[in-house]
């Protein structure tokens, strides 16, 4: 269904308002096509998620976490290649244009744009059920970028920030316990994520493979164990985990919030034991700990063992020697 006129005006004012504004940009909003340059000697990364109401969320979100998680997603992306972000993409399907709905959403989504320099050069508006959907653009050294069939045996797991934040503020939230003054950080872990741009990029020189956190840890890992042909073992005592979720595990005696739970956003990569030394050294100039959780191997799987070295269940995450 194509716009009336008073939908283009809303394109005018709140879409094509991004304060930020880069030099690689020809054309952006307003014309049939954005045109882009991209540095000589980098590749182009593009990463695409789609966000659809009754799916990925309820129509009665906050449409201002909305617009970041949008964003912050799809950036959540690039930075687990290692690239530096650049341009997105918009496009927003919405039963009406509801005026108020766009600004809060588009306030969500600049913010995110603006604090990682990203600009909105162009997308699409159609009426239909909501559904809104964030292109990625950004720039990769393709000697240096992080994949994920790139881990060998011997490597050491490490995982930025920290794991379980936003699979127990959706445990709370669906159980009705969540006090949103007490769990205020945990809800923003879940509804207001942190891509960690900056750490990968700052990583992709020494680490060989990663992948972001979106499924949560046994699921992501997987990828890259599956993808590199190997396994790995995690540490169970090893994982950093807020003091919220370490009451869980301590109550409960499992580890599904750090181990299986999704959208923490963390990167978990993987690097050569050599490179240790190079690591820590990165590590102090990163907002976000590193944390060791664990080592590739040869033998195909995930296992985890608790502190003692025994090997825990993993298809539950409980921990049967506890
Ligand atoms: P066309 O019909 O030629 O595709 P549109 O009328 O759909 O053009 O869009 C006009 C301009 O506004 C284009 O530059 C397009 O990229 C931009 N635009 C439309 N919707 C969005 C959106 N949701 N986010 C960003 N830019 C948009
Ligand atoms: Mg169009």
């Amino acid at each position: 269904m194509s716009l009336t006129l008073s939908e283009f005006s809303l394109i005018d004012d709140y879409i094509a308002t991004s304060a930020t504004s880069r030099a690689d940009v020809c054309v952006g909003i307003g014309d049939d096509c954005a045109v882009v340059e991209v540095p000589p000697g980098k590749s182009l990364a593009v990463s695409m998620d789609t966000l659809v109401a009754g799916r990925h969320f309820i129509e009665a979100v906050d449409a201002v976490s909305l617009g970041h998680k949008a964003l912050a997603v799809n950036l959540s992306d690039l930075a687990a290649m290692g690239a530096e972000p650049a341009w997105a993409t918009l496009s927003l399907t919405m039963p009406e244009a509801n005026l108020r709905w766009i600004r809060d959403f588009m306030q969500g989504f600049f913010a995110v744009a603006d604090r990682f320099g990203v600009q909105l050069v162009g997308g699409d508006t159609t009426r239909g059920p909501l559904s809104i959907t964030v292109q990625i653009h950004g720039f990769v050294d393709p000697r240096k970028m992080m994949r994920r069939d790139g881990a060998n045996p011997g490597d050491l797991i490490y995982v930025t920030g920290s794991l379980g934040d936003a699979g127990l503020a959706l445990r709370l939230q669906q159980s009705g316990k969540l006090d949103i003054v007490r769990h205020q950080q945990l809800l923003r872990r879940l509804d207001y994520p942190t891509p960690r741009v900056t750490e990968g990029m700052q990583l992709a020189s020494i680490a060989t493979s990663a992948i972001d956190l979106s499924d949560g840890l046994i699921g992501d890992l997987g990828h890259i164990v599956q993808q590199s042909h190997c396994g790995a073992t995690i540490e169970l005592q090893r994982l950093p985990c807020s003091a919220a979720v370490k009451q869980v595990i301590a109550e409960s005696s499992e580890w599904s919030l750090p181990l299986s739970s999704g959208d923490d956003y963390e990167l978990c990569f993987t690097i050569p034991a050599d490179n240790q030394q190079q690591l820590q050294t990165l590590a102090a100039t990163l907002d976000s700990p590193l944390t060791r959780i664990g080592a590739i191997e040869q033998q195909p799987g995930i296992r985890c063992v608790n502190a003692e070295g025994a090997i825990v269940d993993v298809e539950s995450g409980y921990d049967h020697f506890k």
